[in-house]
């Protein structure tokens, strides 16, 4: 089949890739031109494990091109992927202007039947909206469909090409045979494609990001709970998580939840309930707590050190919102760099791939190390934001000979207690009792 694909981010660049690795023809299309030099010239522009390998399989193969020219790759494909940005407006809700725009040049370009397909997440009606617009300008037949991402970031291939499953939103049987025809290879183990009517489509996807951030940030509340009876959040995750009707996933606490999908949508699907007079009490109190929880890990250095930080120097390893992405929108390093810098502490930050999008954000509000040891450099404590790989069995010698105190504060429990004891640290985590 012949696709196209409008916005080349983390989810468009990775469904393109994807769709061309079994065997589609696709084109990629983005505004950023430099984004669009940087992929015809072989680069990937994000990070993203294993996509750089399909990536080049696929442009060499010539199933893969990128272009800036929308009307060109409208031209040649009979399905339209839309993966463009929705971010949050001032209001809170999801602002479509980017869905919607396009939609509007879309319905001055098609000139034959094609499936519009809104991979974005979208506010319950879009498909109607992005329908209205498109007629207003278009002269010939087109469904528009609405398919929900799931992947995740760092996961994004494996899960793009072995999704749980797949929802697609149509009432329209042409496009269920095109979507069907299209998915098919991505479901041979017998995940199912489920369909159903575009506006139950499109609050499926916030209803699981909403119910994803609802059980961290029941967890997070748990882990604040146990700190101040001296219980241990590991164990009553462990004990709770066993239950199958729980289930042991997102069951970590931390220092929040972030990201570019979790805020926003929980955010999004808030606001739409306002719309219809609906008030969303869980997801508010979610949103609520989850702010709180973003500070945490800069209260308890407070707690510590004093609330002037003044001459302290703390050194932070992890700035994206998770591991394995440079992803840093809405992350809680943020969060917490703000609020310390704000009482005087400087900070030297080290992450393996976020620290380029962070000095493009905050230039040198921070310092920036080259490696984890040369963070520790004369720091007064360190500070977990991420749960790296690279960060779970460091080299503990090397820790202490840098750091002027063994003093950690870790907003991620990469560490076991009794180790942290047997080592002598000053070691305090999220929902476990502190090690002095
Ligand atoms: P992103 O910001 O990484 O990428 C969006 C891309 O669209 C950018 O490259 C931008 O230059 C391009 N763009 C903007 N306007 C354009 C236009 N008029 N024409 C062509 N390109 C244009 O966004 P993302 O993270 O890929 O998210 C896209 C959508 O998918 C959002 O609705 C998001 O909520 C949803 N989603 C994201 C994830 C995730 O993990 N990132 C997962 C599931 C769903």
């Amino acid at each position: 089949m012949k696709i196209a694909v409008v916005g080349t981010g983390y989810v468009g660049l990775v469904t393109g890739t994807c769709f061309a690795e079994t065997g589609n023809d696709v084109i990629c299309v983005d505004i950023d031109i430099e984004k669009v030099e940087k992929m015809r010239a072989g680069v990937v522009p994000i990070y993203e494990p294993h996509l750089d390998v399909i990536f080049e399989r696929n442009i060499k193969q010539n199933r893969l091109s990128f272009t800036t020219n929308l009307e060109e790759a409208v031209e040649q494909a009979q399905i339209i992927f839309l993966a463009l940005p929705t971010p949050p407006g001032e209001d809170g809700s999801a602002d479509l202007s980017y869905i919607l725009g396009v939609a509007e040049e879309l319905g001055k370009m098609i000139k034959e039947y094609k499936v519009i397909v809104d991979k974005s997440t979208v506010p319950v009606g879009t498909a109607d909206k992005v329908k209205e617009t498109i007629a207003k300008h278009a002269n010939v037949d087109f469904d528009v469909v609405s398919n929900p991402e799931f992947l995740r970031e760092g996961f994004a291939v494996d899960d793009f090409l072995k999704p749980d499953r797949v929802v697609v939103g149509t009432e329209s049987a042409k496009a269920r045979k095109v979507m069907e025809e299209l998915y098919k290879p991505f479901v041979r183990q017998g995940n199912p494609i489920i369909f159903m009517d575009e506006k139950s489509a499109e609050l499926t996807k916030y209803a699981a990001n909403s119910f994803l951030a609802t059980k961290i940030t029941f967890m997070n509340e748990i882990a604040n709970y146990c700190e101040l009876i001296g219980a241990n959040v590991d164990d009553v995750r462990r004990g709770m998580g066993t239950d199958t009707r729980i289930g042991n996933r997102f069951l970590f606490p931390g220092i929040g939840y972030g990201g570019s999908c979790f805020p926003k949508d929980v955010q999004a699907l808030a606001k739409s309930g306002k719309e219809t007079a609906y008030d969303f009490s869980i997801i508010n109190s979610v949103m609520d707590v989850n702010h709180k929880q973003k500070y945490v890990l800069a209260e308890k250095v407070k707690a510590y050190f004093g609330s002037d930080l003044k001459g302290k120097k703390l050194a932070l390893w992890g700035l994206a919102f998770k591991p394995d992405t440079d992803d840093i929108r809405e992350a809680p390093a943020l969060y917490m760099i703000d609020e310390l810098t704000k009482a005087g502490a400087e900070i030297t930050a080290f992450d393996p791939e976020a620290m380029d999008n962070v000095k493009a954000l905050l230039g040198d509000k921070i310092k920036y190390a080259s490696n984890q040891y040369e963070a520790l450099e004369d720091a007064d404590a360190l500070l977990i934001a991420t749960e790296w790989q690279v960060f779970r069995t460091p080299d503990f010698d090397r820790i202490s000979d840098k750091l002027k105190a063994k003093v950690i504060f870790d907003g991620r429990n990469l560490y076991d207690l009794v180790d942290m004891r047997n080592k002598g640290y000053y070691y305090n985590s999220i929902g476990r009792r502190t090690i002095t």
